[in-house]
């Protein structure tokens, strides 16, 4: 299958090299010149548990070059999703999926803007990945990817199970769902309890546990997650608040993406995080003060970097 990559940094570059060594022809795209020509000269290097392979894969910073194809994996960071997206379409021409397994919400959405809906695949993956320089990523994790049609369309879910298998035939295991709205939820209440938290305090998934303070800190932040998602008519597990703390134990020596973003002075997806949750609440006149003060301190803390 033909399969453009739009943002190929970390997982960009690891899903796309994953499909190409199962024989797809893939293309990356990024803005990143420099990561783009070295993909190009040198294939993508990819370290894992203290081995390097290279790929050959195609790369361009032009997505004019690529043509069609059918499927495009967006990996953006949210705050540029809306770029993308528009690149997305084109490369996805008039039958073509796209397929958004970033972090946060409204990412789907966006794209759904500018392609059809029923041809928007959402869902989230517990791989992990580092940048480590251009032309070169840390396979970091491993774990489950699940993947679902954004509008819940009845025929959808055999699309979403025809790219599980593209997936699963290369060694990522997926799992095609009808109701994905739910897992990128699920996937978001954990994030707005751990990520801002972690990242405006320079402490590790795992210390959020270490004091009252911080677990009730997260504990309210979820709670009023859930709040909105009830709202919205989403079920989200009823354990999350201790579903969200065990994560943070179950990750414990990790620096959270949201953390590393503010350690190296990049913007983070606060937006699409507790800022999501934040504009729900505004739109359903539900009250969210823990998550309103976490988004003004990290955008605070963005615009004094
Ligand atoms: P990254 O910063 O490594 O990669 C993003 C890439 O997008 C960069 O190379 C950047 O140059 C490129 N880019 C920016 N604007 C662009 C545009 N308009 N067109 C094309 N390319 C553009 O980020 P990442 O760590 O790969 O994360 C991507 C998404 O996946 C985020 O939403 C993140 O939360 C999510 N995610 C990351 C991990 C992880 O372990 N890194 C795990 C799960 C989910």
């Amino acid at each position: 299958m033909k399969i453009a990559v739009v943002g190929s940094g970390a997982m960009g570059s690891l899903f796309g090299a994953l499909l190409a060594e199962a024989e797809n022809e893939v293309w990356l795209n990024d803005v990143w010149a420099e990561h783009v020509h070295a993909i190009n000269r040198n294939g993508l290097e990819i370290e894992r548990e203290g081995k390097t392979r290279r790929v050959r894969i195609k790369a361009a910073t032009d997505a004019r070059e690529i043509g069609e194809a059918q499927l495009v994996i967006v990996f953006v960071k949210s705050t540029r999703t809306e770029a993308a997206a528009q690149v997305a379409g084109t490369l996805a021409g008039a039958s073509g999926m796209v397929l958004t397994l970033q972090n946060g919400m409204g990412n789907a959405d966006i794209i759904a803007g500018v392609v059809e809906p029923a041809r928007v695949l959402a869902g989230t993956t517990s791989h992990g990945a580092t940048l480590l320089g251009p032309g070169s990523i840390r396979h970091a994790g491993v774990g489950p990817t699940t993947i679902g049609v954004w509008n819940r369309a009845k025929e959808g879910f055999e699309r979403a199970v025809r790219f599980a298998d593209l997936f699963n035939r290369a060694g990522i295991a997926c799992e095609a769902v009808e109701d994905v709205r739910g897992v990128v939820w699920n996937k978001l209440l954990i994030n707005v309890g751990i990520n801002a938290i972690t990242a405006l305090t320079s402490i590790k998934n795992g210390e959020i546990l270490d004091l009252e303070v911080t677990r009730n800190l997260s504990r309210t932040a979820v709670e009023e997650a859930m709040d909105v998602a009830q709202a919205r008519e989403i079920s989200v597990r009823v354990d999350m608040v201790e579903h969200v703390l065990a994560v943070a134990e179950a990750t414990a020596v990790n620096r959270s993406s949201m953390g590393q973003d503010v350690d190296n002075g990049r913007q983070t997806e606060i937006g699409a995080i507790n800022g999501f949750i934040v504009r729900e609440g505004c739109d359903l006149g539900l009250k969210t003060p823990v998550n309103q003060a976490l988004t003004a301190l990290i955008e605070t803390l963005e615009k004094h970097y």
